[in-house]
């Protein structure tokens, strides 16, 4: 019994994992051996995580005390288009729903940002460029800052007025009593402030200038004094703004009147809620028709009328009227050359006016792709997540822009003067109208802080945005139906390498604040897009993945949720562990670089080797021949035999027969396997990311095997791994990632036999010979 025991443990410790090279002798001199921390990549990521609380869990769900101040806003604004000039006077109700007494609350004034002084002009200290683009270039040398910042008039409750302390883009307005945890409090703030080019000033919120017709159009955002956040993680978000870190928002209702002259058309967040008044009895007519229709846009406002439009400069002017429920802000655009179409969507049962608004200038582009990838990605985004809740969503056209507010963004994308357009300015205007619709998702309703985490609403955005893209048009008419594959430029694996494989120099974590990276593009969009495709693809498949990524959407819509709340829901909704994945590909800057090193074949036999018996001398035993055994011998070894190769292993190995006929009936035995090839392939993983091992065999007899072994296999080596293969064929190519599928750096590593580079002699010979 003892002897077939030791057998046993043998084979399978000489198969199961290529124990050779990893048995070393205990080191000859004395030396003190260092101690060391945990290091080991699939370790938990308990350091990293906020501790679990009563507000957020540890399985990433909102928790038994889980609460939300909320901030309604009442205001009257007026937009005066001779003096580019914007009023408003807004009541703020602000709901304290913490459990905290609050002495003081603090208000964002963003477009302080434009202030003559604003230290984000002087943000930057990388001096003079090689090269800039001419706006850059006028802004920095040849133009005076624009003074756009806020004039606060007043700050009052019932007439009287509050204390207040402007630090540049925050204000603290300090309360005569606390107010108590559950309570209410209102008070009103009068602003005025010059409306800037935002063209020129490359700006998210302001006027483009057409000097043909002499009109702007205004797309007007940030644009009034709101309430930041404060919660159970940061306190106040009072975090100030310096460009590149959105905005950390709370949810609100909103009734907001805003005057424009008489002939703009205007629209923003909300719905209109005196249409009747603002719209000709033509459009209305339009507008009931546009509720019914659901494959081609109807036009609400015509280029024909729009044109007309642009030459009257009415001094007369009108009010539109919008109210919004739970939303996080509010946007709105308006001008006299707008084209108007619309088109009702069915998302998920639910009737959605697709809205776009663009100057003949977007034309023919605009009329043709705008509403209907409004209404693409409204169907993608909500397959993934939620239904989606609002009413509308807009797309407006403005130049140079790719910007979102709740249901309503701003986006590029314009033909020539003759109206012809190549495929980059269409594909890249219906992938910012996928992005910017999306972003409705997160963070309008998923409602993430920007100002510190820029990957949670920029990254899942653009992971969407590529599943839309591959989406795009699919169910249109063949007309217009897209005929090749939709060059997407973000989520594919391949195209993140670049990147991955740059200077670690000017690459950060995607943990990272907005402010403090390198490359913003692939920080907060590129890698976190491909990391999640990835992590779809690849890592978890579709089934668990979209699971649990709709899980997290569902428990925090409406809600603000952390990182740890996402990374925490996603293993908790799918039961996979991806410490190691949030750790690789989150908080740090490795890349994946996995390649195959060796491959060596064996036969077996039953005569010990020297290599065996050294084996088995370190577990005690001195005599080979005491212990049943079979032993493997490599290919070209000082005891590999010719003869050995195209035997049956049962006749290199005689006494493996014996072993089979003394324990297995004869019909046990014709069930078994009897392998003609043993290898050993040895994969090396000069990158320090751990990824799935993908694996492609090539057999002799011309087929594949694609075989991926679990990420677990890095667990105890990081650097390099073997597998024992018994095959009835013979191998003779090893392929890692053959799809390339996990955004591997390296690709030279990733076959045996290594693909032969030509030299650079004979190229510079072959040459000549041509
Ligand atoms: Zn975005």
């Amino acid at each position: 019994m003892k002897k077939i025991n030791i057998a046993i443990l043998s084979i399978s410790l000489i198969f199961s994992t290529g124990i050779f090279a990893q048995e070393t002798e205990a080191p000859k001199e004395e030396v003190k051996e260092m101690g060391h921390f945990n290091e080991n990549k699939f370790r938990q990521m308990y350091q990293e995580f906020s501790t679990p609380n009563q507000y957020r869990t540890g399985s990433g769900a909102p928790g038994e005390a889980y609460y939300q101040n909320q901030a309604d806003y009442k205001m009257d604004i007026e937009l005066d288009d001779k003096n580019k000039k914007l009023t408003g006077v807004e009541t703020i109700t602000y709901h304290n729903n913490s459990p905290d007494d609050l002495e003081y609350l603090w208000v964002q004034l963003d477009q302080n940002i434009r202030s003559k002084n604003s230290p984000a002009l002087d943000k930057d200290g990388s001096g003079i460029a090689p090269v800039a683009q001419p706006g850059g270039f006028v802004n920095q040398f040849m133009k005076e800052p624009f003074d756009g910042g806020f004039n606060i008039e007043e700050v009052s409750k019932d007439g009287k007025n509050l204390p207040y302390t402007i630090n540049y883009t925050m204000m603290r307005v300090d309360l005569p009593q606390p107010l108590k945890a559950g309570e209410s409090y209102s008070f009103t703030i009068k602003w005025n402030y010059t409306i800037n080019n935002h063209v020129t000033d490359r700006a998210r919120s302001g006027y483009e200038h057409f000097p043909k017709d002499g009109n702007d159009v205004y797309v007007i955002a940030q644009f009034f004094p709101r309430m930041a956040v404060y919660n159970d993680v940061e306190g106040w978000q009072n975090m100030q703004f310096f460009g590149n870190g959105e905005f950390a928002l709370p949810f609100g209702n909103y009734e907001v009147n805003i005057t424009v002259p008489a002939d703009h058309i205007l629209d923003g967040t909300g719905e209109i809620v005196n249409r009747k008044e603002v719209y000709s009895k033509e459009m209305m007519n339009r507008y009931e028709r546009a509720k019914k229709e659901t494959e081609n846009p109807v036009i609400i406002v015509t280029q024909e009328e729009a044109e007309a439009a642009e030459k009257g400069f009415s001094d007369k002017k009108k009010t539109w009227k919008l109210k919004a429920e739970m939303v996080r802000d509010f946007a709105f655009s308006s001008s006299r050359k707008f084209i108007v179409d619309m088109m009702n969507v069915n998302v998920m049962g639910k009737d959605v006016m697709a809205v776009s608004m663009y100057p003949k200038e977007g034309n023919p582009l605009w009329e043709e792709y705008s509403t209907r990838a409004v209404a693409s990605t409204l169907k993608t985004f909500s397959n993934h997540t939620f239904q989606y809740p609002y009413h509308k969503a807009i797309s407006v056209h403005a130049k140079n822009q790719g910007m979102e507010y709740p249901m309503i963004c701003w986006n590029y994308g314009r033909p020539e003067e003759d109206g012809t357009y190549s495929d980059r300015v269409k594909y890249g205007m219906i992938s910012v109208i996928i992005h910017e619709i999306g972003h409705n998702f997160f963070p309008m309703i998923v409602n993430s802080d920007e100002r510190q985490w820029g990957w949670m609403d920029e990254g899942l955005t653009t992971f969407l945005q590529y599943l839309a893209e591959q989406e795009f048009g699919k169910e249109y008419p063949a007309a217009i139906a897209p005929k090749e594959v939709y060059p997407s430029r973000r989520g594919i694996p391949a195209n993140i390498v670049p990147y991955m494989k740059g200077d670690q120099k000017f690459i950060s974590p995607i943990m990272s604040n907005p402010e403090n990276v390198y490359q913003l593009g692939n920080n907060a969009y590129g890698k976190p897009a491909t990391a999640l495709n990835i992590l779809r693809e690849t890592v978890m498949g579709h089934e668990l993945f979209d699971y649990s990524f709709k899980t997290y959407s569902q428990r925090w819509m409406f809600k603000h949720p952390t990182p740890e709340d996402f990374f925490r829901t996603m293993e908790d909704a799918s039961g996979v562990d991806l410490d190691w994945f949030w750790r690789g590909w989150f908080y740090g800057t490795d890349f994946v670089d996995i390649g195959v090193k060796d491959v060596k074949k064996y036969y077996v036999t039953d005569k010990a080797t020297k290599e065996g018996a050294a084996f088995l001398e370190r577990y005690g035993v001195t005599d080979p021949s005491s212990v049943e055994a079979v032993y493997v011998v490599e290919e070209g070894s000082e005891e590999f035999i010719e003869d050995m190769k195209g035997k049956n292993l049962l006749e290199t190995a005689p006494k493996l027969n014996e072993y089979l006929m003394d324990n297995f009936s004869t019909a046990e035995r014709e069930g078994m396997k009897v392998p003609k090839y043993f290898y050993e392939v040895t994969f090396s993983k000069p990158g320090g990311l751990v990824m799935p091992l993908i694996v492609e065999y090539t057999y002799a007899d011309g087929t594949t095997q694609n075989v991926t072994y679990p990420v677990q296999i890095w667990r105890k080596n990081d650097d390099q791994v073997s597998k024992a293969i018994a095959t009835d064929k013979e191998i003779i190519k090893v392929v890692v990632d053959p799809n390339m599928e996990t955004a591997d750096i390296d690709l030279e590593n990733n076959s045996w036999p290594q693909q032969v580079k030509e030299d650079k002699f004979q190229q510079f010979k072959n040459l000549e010979g041509n």
